[in-house]
């Protein structure tokens, strides 16, 4: 079946016998049992409840993974993930991550003994060199956030496998619509389904895509046991959601790139970056893993502009945290998504102040680029 299909009809299969189009939410917390000694499909909410399951069936299915678990936050997904490792295990995890990710490495992993070392996404040698005995995981985003570095999944998971390590993804900027990792060998792919997968900004989750039975078996333990799961109607919203990716993310996208070209011509801004765009390799790499560049940009303003009163201009852009809403949101990475990063750290990778992150919406392109343009020039 083409995506759209699986999308829409994907785990919803006898549902219920009022034969209505969509699955109902079910509220229950706990299931009355036919026997006291055996638990029917569904036992207790927190476990597995039947609209989540549905859901987590149909990310399976867009994902291209055997399994797939949905989380209340991405960070708790991704969480669950550095959860499968012991004290004294080390983490490989490319430089441009996620401000989030990034909290959970510094703040809690290292608390509980577990190490890492960032890597130079561009140079996989790098990772190499970095590798101890103790290396058990290997982490990346491509495209990286907020500079949209492109590296190459396949070469990241056979550098992982090479090495024996959990291989693992964090896909929530193109979403399984434009990406898949696990066909590149990626074991685990985590989204922040906050973002696009929900697409309409009312809604905080996360999802871990696995194939590998053992890893799902864990993680679903680890689901259950810490109990950061999605409420029903959370869960529901997703399912609802994930009907329109396709027909959401052509649109993002088509809309991004018109707005990135347009963006390059104007005096002030200094730098556009979008996935695939910084050099020819890059670009090759984009258009072999991926199949479209996604729905967020990023600009350089000039240092004339004084950022406070632009963005104060703005009209119908947001200025605002997060992305992949049907509303257009500009946020400052420096401020926003990477603020836990020290300020040394930010500037040598090129997070700067000036730098503006547009998760681009479902707003006619036009409106978009008039406004940015009224506010900044
Ligand atoms: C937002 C985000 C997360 C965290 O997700 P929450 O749902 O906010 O907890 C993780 N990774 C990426 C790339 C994100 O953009």
């Amino acid at each position: 079946m083409g995506f759209s299909t699986d999308a829409i009809h994907g785990g919803q299969e006898n549902f219920s016998k009022y034969r209505d189009v969509i699955p109902p939410i079910h509220l229950a917390t706990t299931y009355d049992r036919e026997d006291i000694e055996t638990p029917g499909e569904f036992s207790y909410s927190r476990g597995q409840n039947p609209v989540r399951a549905a859901a987590e069936e149909n990310i399976a299915l867009l994902e291209k993974t055997r399994h797939a678990l949905l989380f209340s936050s991405g960070v708790a997904a991704i969480n669950a993930v550095y959860s499968l490792l012991n004290p004294g295990d080390h983490i490989l995890i490319s430089s441009q991550i996620y401000g989030g990710t990034y909290r959970i490495l510094k703040y809690l992993n290292e608390k509980y003994g577990i190490t890492h070392d960032y890597f130079n996404e561009a140079d996989l040698s790098d990772a190499e060199s970095k590798l101890r005995p103790q290396t058990r995981m290997f982490y990346i985003e491509t495209p990286s956030n907020p500079l949209f570095n492109v590296y190459s999944l396949k070469a990241a998971s056979d550098l992982a496998k090479k090495h024996n390590l959990i291989s693992v993804s964090d896909n929530t900027f193109l979403t399984p619509y434009l990406q898949n990792p696990a066909e590149y060998g990626t074991d685990i792919i985590i989204h922040s389904s906050t973002k696009f997968i929900n697409g309409h900004s009312d809604v905080i989750g996360g999802v871990v895509c696995v194939s590998d039975s053992s890893l799902s078996e864990k993680l679903k333990f680890l689901q259950r046991s810490t109990g950061a799961v999605p409420s029903p109607f959370d869960a529901w919203l997703i399912l609802r959601s994930l009907k329109t990716l396709k027909v959401r993310m052509d649109y993002h996208t088509k809309s991004a790139a018109a707005i990135a070209d347009a963006l390059k011509s104007e005096s002030f801004v200094k730098a556009v970056y979008y996935p695939g765009w910084k050099s020819a390799v890059e670009n090759e790499i984009q258009n072999s893993q991926a199949r479209g560049r996604g729905g967020v940009i990023s600009f350089v303003a000039d240092e004339n502009v004084n950022l406070k009163e632009a963005t104060a201009k703005l009209k119908i852009v947001k200025v605002a945290e997060s992305l992949g809403g049907v509303e257009t949101i500009m946020s400052q990475p420096y401020n926003m998504s990477h603020s836990v990063i020290p300020p040394s750290e930010k500037n040598a990778l090129g997070i700067t102040k000036n730098l503006l992150r547009l998760s681009v919406g479902l707003e006619d392109t036009e409106d978009i680029i008039a406004d940015i343009v009224q506010a900044f020039r």
